[in-house]
């Protein structure tokens, strides 16, 4: 820790209570990882709990050129939000107020440590629905859902974070206080400053307060799953679910490897289908329980037609159906718990790619000493990769690497994109040239520049090439 650090500390305990300073490694302990596992070790974590907090804080680390980095509820797949460069560890984990709930213009104000679960709590007894609830619900915060523009199951019918953020407060690295967007509708005064922070990995502002609308709750919902015995016929189904003039509120998949894993780990192979080449999950909404029933009994109707499907089931009640979800949210945990060291991609396609990507994908893992397994969001094209390796074998750990060097460049091939919902952060940085223009990257970085002249802000992060300092 330099001098700078030192003397910025004495300054936050200054006006900050004991227990929102935390310098001593084993408090400092609980906020150096995320869920990729990696570690890296901070200088100091302050835990503000007001906007006038985070601007002072932020001032100071600002004038004494220490980096600062801004965290939520931890679950991030990407490492955006570890202190790389050591130096401040912002917590907004304290700022998690529900301000307030506009029935009437159907909106809500929050702090940006609400954890997302809660907030889809609170709205229940309104009867009001805020779409975007990633399956990391119980743990993220709107903060992060925010800063990573988050997607989630139901981003097939109604569109991912962004589309429901309509005003921000943040503060810039400097310690200004902005407040951009609003409570209207409609808004196309000058740049869309709220679409730019939205996404931004927390690299240009932090955000302290979001204003994001609302939908009706839909009054029913109907789950099913599919099994196939072969990914293309999957595919086909996916497709022609569309085609068919249905919207579903998600379609998922999960291929063989993870159909298992998860068996496994829930214990539930009875409900499971261990033979089966995929598994898709089909869910459709609305408000007229006819009008769902009609939309559901098509899509057997089309999954008869498709051919490849061995198994399929409806869920009869609320019950069932969260038995159903159960399966596919619980994937990336029950293939942590295997216990091995994991590589994620979070790669997206053109929607009727995403099979062709996910054989190639095995394909390229034939052989290998790696396992793979792949699962997501089918209706959205984004196929999220699980690589599981030893870290101390040395070919194991090259094999790891090469492969998610390959599954980028397919991508890409394919008319991919890196990053569907997870972010960039310290994951995919080094990869961000095989996708963008050198023209596009140096844009990129002299919007960075225009919010933070001195770079540190959440420093390491996005841009291939920045030093991403040693892990604790
Ligand atoms: C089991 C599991 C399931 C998941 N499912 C999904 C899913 O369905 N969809 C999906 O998109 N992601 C998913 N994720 C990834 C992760 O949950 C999301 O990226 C989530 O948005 C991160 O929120 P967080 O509060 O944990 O943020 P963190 O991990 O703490 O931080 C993430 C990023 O946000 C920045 N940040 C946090 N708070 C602020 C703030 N107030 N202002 C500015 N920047 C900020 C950080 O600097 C960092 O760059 C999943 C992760 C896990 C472990």
């Amino acid at each position: 820790m330099n001098e700078n650090t030192e003397g910025l500390i004495t300054r936050y305990r200054s006006f900050l209570r004991d227990e929102q300073v935390v310098t001593d490694r084993e408090g400092m302990a609980h906020y150096c990882y995320d869920a990729t596992e990696m570690r890296f070790m901070p200088d100091v974590v302050v835990l503000p709990s007001t906007t006038e907090e985070v601007s002072r804080i932020m001032k100071l680390a600002y004038e004494a050129g220490v980096p600062l980095t801004p965290q939520g509820g931890r679950t991030g797949l990407s490492g955006g939000a570890l202190p790389v460069a050591a130096g401040v560890l912002l917590s907004l984990m304290r700022m998690n107020r529900t301000i307030e709930i506009d029935e009437k213009n159907m909106q809500v104000v929050v702090e940006p440590g609400v954890v997302a679960a809660d907030l889809q709590e609170t709205l229940k007894s309104h009867n009001l629905f805020f779409p975007p609830d990633p399956s990391s619900t119980i743990e993220s915060t709107l903060g992060g859902n925010v800063a990573e523009n988050a997607g989630y199951t139901r981003a097939v019918k109604y569109g991912v974070t962004r589309d429901y953020i309509i005003g921000l407060e943040a503060v810039l690295p400097n310690g200004d206080v902005i407040e951009v967007g609003g409570r209207t509708a409609k808004n196309v005064t000058g740049y869309d400053l709220v679409a730019l922070i939205v996404g931004s990995e927390g690299t240009l502002a932090v955000v302290t307060k979001i204003i994001a609308k609302l939908l009706p709750k839909p009054a029913f919902r109907r789950t099913c799953i599919f099994y196939l015995d072969d990914l293309v016929a999957a595919a086909d189904l996916v497709v022609s679910i569309f085609a068919g003039g249905i919207v579903p509120s998600a379609i998922e998949f999960m291929d063989n490897t993870s159909i298992n894993c998860v068996a496994d780990y829930l214990s539930a192979s009875a409900d499971l289908r261990r033979d089966a080449a995929v598994m898709v999950l089909v869910e459709v909404d609305g408000n007229h329980r006819t009008g769902v029933d009609e939309d559901v009994s098509r899509v057997f109707d089309l999954a008869q037609k498709s051919g490849g499907v061995v198994e399929s089931k409806l869920a009869g009640n609320d019950e069932e159906a969260e038995r159903l979800w159960r399966i596919r949210r619980e994937t990336l945990p029950a293939l942590k718990s295997l216990g091995k060291d994991h590589l994620e991609a979070d790669v997206v396609v053109p929607r009727y790619r995403l099979p062709y990507l996910a054989r190639s994908i095995k394909e390229s893992g034939e052989g290998k000493k790696v396992n793979i397994a792949t699962y997501g969001h089918a209706g959205d094209g984004n196929l999220h990769v699980t690589i599981q390796y030893r870290k101390r074998n040395f070919a194991e750990t090259a094999e790891a690497h090469e492969l998610l060097g390959e599954i980028y460049r397919k991508t890409i091939e394919m008319k991919g994109k890196l990053t569907g919902e997870h972010g960039v952060g310290l994951t995919a940085k080094d990869y961000m040239s095989i996708q963008m223009s050198p023209v596009e990257i140096g844009l990129m970085k002299r919007i960075k520049a225009a919010f933070d002249p001195k770079g540190l802000l959440n420093p390491g992060k996005i841009f291939p090439g920045d030093g991403a300092g040693t892990t604790a």
